[in-house]
């Protein structure tokens, strides 16, 4: 029987995770909310998504007939991915899942402490087995921990300073962009160090963070100290080896977020999503006196990379114990190598 995923919050993230359940051998897309009329509810009709109603909606002024309200949705999944603003996952979770004893997947806007677990695939994807309620963290903390749990397995951390350079808005976001500044976040660290704790829990980090006015992707750059001694050469091996994660180079072209997106564009990819993390080979240096002090930067794809990360969790969750299986499952209809 195929898991029976209902998707909450029909945006950004929303749709992307729709598309990529109903692309799953083992899952089934019952349907996706509308909270009021827009673009998105007349793609998801044209797909042949169901269309649940949320709160008064404008549909049917706008000739769209419901298959139903968020009660009915909730019947008939197994399983809900919330995908709504920042704080209404946290909400939803008291005001409708737990009522109905619903498992739900909430987002990275909401708090750590709202489920007591967050979730990167390859890291602790055995923490989520059979849970009712589980957080994906946020874009930039699924990046910073695909790369460092790599480099923690290879050779140790002993400490990260990070810095995040982030997008001021998404592409289709009118409300928070553009910006004609470089806006510092002003608190010591960012919440990303803590943030990466919840999933790497033994990894010491401290981070700052910044945004510029692009909207494209986000760029972090690295420094770890290391247990052990460490050649560049390896550790580009141990990105290449790592799930999700794509070594580019500057010798290929892929020298800016830019020309990276308009990669996964002439891949072919859906929406030019790029769900790897991108680490510039050319940007990967080691200190030359010790060896132990790691530098490097990556780029965050901040619309896709979450959205494999709530396929593994809707696996874990519903008790698929191979987490190693299921990363494979869900890269393959990614085309993610
Ligand atoms: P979004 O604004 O693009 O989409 C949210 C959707 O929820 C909209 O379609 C909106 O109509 C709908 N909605 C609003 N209130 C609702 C309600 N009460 N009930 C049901 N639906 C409602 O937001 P997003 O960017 O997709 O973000 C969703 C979550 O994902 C947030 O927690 C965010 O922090 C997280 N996230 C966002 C990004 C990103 O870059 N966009 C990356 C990673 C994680």
């Amino acid at each position: 029987m195929p898991i029976k995923v209902g998707i909450v919050g029909y945006g950004t993230i929303g749709k992307r995770v729709a598309d990529a359940v109903a692309m799953q051998k083992d899952m089934k897309l019952v349907g996706v909310t509308a909270h009021s009329y827009s673009f998105n509810t007349e793609v998801a009709k044209q797909k042949g998504y169901k269309i649940f109603t949320i709160g008064e909606t404008d549909l049917k002024l706008n000739g769209i007939n419901p298959d139903g309200g968020i009660s009915n949705l909730l019947d008939e999944a197994d399983i809900i991915v919330d995908a709504t603003p920042k704080d209404t996952g946290r909400d939803n979770i008291e005001k409708l899942y737990k009522p109905k004893k619903m498992k739900a997947i909430v987002q990275g806007g909401e708090k750590h402490k709202t489920t007591g677990i967050s979730f990167v695939a390859q890291c602790n994807y055995d923490e989520a087995i059979n849970k009712d309620y589980v957080r994906i963290v946020s874009c930039n903390t699924t990046g910073l921990c695909r790369t460092l749990h790599a480099i923690d397995k290879a050779y140790g951390v002993q400490s990260v300073h990070a810095t995040m350079i982030r997008r001021g808005a998404d592409p289709g976001d009118i409300h928070h962009g553009p910006i004609n500044a470089i806006v510092p976040v002003l608190e010591m660290p960012s919440h990303h160090g803590p943030d990466v704790q919840t999933v790497l829990h033994n990894v010491e980090i401290f981070t700052t963070a910044l945004s510029v006015p692009s909207t494209l992707m986000h760029i972090h750059t690295v420094i770890a100290d290391l247990k052990k001694r460490a050649d560049v050469d390896d550790v580009v091996q141990v990105f290449k080896n790592a799930a999700r994660v794509r070594v580019v180079r500057n010798a290929e072209h892929l020298r800016s977020t830019a020309e990276i997106i308009e990669f996964a564009r002439d891949l072919g990819r859906l929406r030019g999503d790029m769900p790897e993390i991108c680490v510039w080979q050319e940007a990967i240096g080691v200190t030359s006196n010790s060896h132990n002090k790691l530098l490097y930067m990556q780029a965050i794809h901040q619309e896709s990379n979450v959205v494999p990360e709530n396929v593994d969790c809707i696996r874990a969750m519903m008790g698929f114990k191979d987490a190693q299986k299921s990363i494979e499952m869900t890269n393959e209809v990614f085309g993610i190598k």
